[in-house]
């Protein structure tokens, strides 16, 4: 595995191996890695010849009063990681090289920004489109792995690759929960113990409502009721947003019906969590998503 800091060495590095006939998987991420991450690196260790991991805590997608300087940082375990799973390249530049400049041109995803994350972190996505479109550019044509935790960052990114033609084939993987349900985050990090036990109240929740659906409950606004109501009950959890929208469009769904998400965002304590039911319904047909145990991704 090597290391690259440069954007110009990681284009030549990727521009190399697609000549040889290879093909180049890239895995974005802001590091401090958890079994979500190293099940990307698996998905593209598994499908692509030379797999690329980025690691770069992007400031433009923290809001002026957010956690940019406090986020958790690791560069030397995450890069043990990601030997140990087997990626070529991990791609570790310093944010001059990314941004020389303050950025005039920024990637805006109209529409699908403006709920849930978007609402409030108003200037989080243009981040994330923008710092995810560069790496893009970069690194050239080529497969790149999301995790479904992030269901609304998946959508938006999907979106910026049709809309802007780029050669990419954004692949959505599952959404990786502790044992007892916590989705995995850099984040969980900052929690306390007391915290932390809280913190599964948006499992809890979440599978409140894919109970009340497998036993027929189709009212968006009832589910919705039912999330708020559980984490409400939860001293020190503080609810954000709870819905459920169209995965595609992250517009509000009144019915299960179609492809959908319900997201919800709280604070536990200061820390921010999100975590996301995907679900499918045709016709009477519905498929819930819970997404996976990371024991079963580490073992
Ligand atoms: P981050 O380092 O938090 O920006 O995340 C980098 C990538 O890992 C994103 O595509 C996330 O969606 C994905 N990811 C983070 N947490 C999880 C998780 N619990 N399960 C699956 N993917 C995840």
């Amino acid at each position: 595995m090597i290391t690259l800091r440069r954007a110009a060495d990681l284009r030549a590095c990727c521009d190399d191996a697609r000549r040889a006939g290879r093909t180049v998987a890239l895995v974005p991420t802001m590091g401090l890695f958890h079994d979500g991450h190293r099940s990307l690196m698996r998905a593209a260790r598994a499908d692509a010849d030379l797999v690329v991991v980025s690691l770069f805590v992007n400031p433009t997608q923290f809001g002026p009063d957010e956690d940019l300087d406090g986020y958790p940082r690791d560069p030397d375990g995450d890069t043990a990681v990601a030997a140990a799973e087997g990626v070529d390249v991990v791609f570790l530049p310093p944010v001059d090289e990314l941004y020389p400049d303050e950025p005039r041109t920024i990637v805006h995803v109209a529409g699908l920004t403006a709920r849930l994350c978007g609402a409030s972190r108003p200037t989080h996505f243009d981040g994330v489109a923008t710092i995810v479109t560069k790496l893009f550019s970069i690194v050239g044509p080529c497969r790149a792995y999301f995790g479904r935790k992030d269901a609304q960052q998946l959508a938006v990114i999907r979106r910026v690759v049709e809309d802007l033609n780029l050669p990419v084939d954004v692949v959505g993987c599952p959404l990786v929960r502790e044992p007892d349900g916590l989705a995995r985050s850099s984040r969980n990090a900052y929690l306390t113990p007391d915290e932390r036990a809280a913190a599964t109240v948006l499992w809890r929740a979440l599978s409140a409502a894919a109970g009340a659906i497998r036993t027929g409950e189709r009212d968006a606004a009832i589910l919705e009721a039912l999330v708020v109501s559980t984490i409400g009950a939860e001293p020190g959890v503080r609810l954000d947003y709870a819905e459920l929208v169209d995965a595609h469009t992250i517009e509000p769904a009144a019915r299960v019906d179609g492809d959908l998400i319900l997201a919800v965002a709280a604070f536990i304590g200061r820390t921010r969590l999100i975590d996301n039911l995907a679900i499918t319904a045709i016709g009477a047909e519905v498929d819930i998503d819970l997404g996976v145990v990371a024991e079963e991704q580490t073992a």
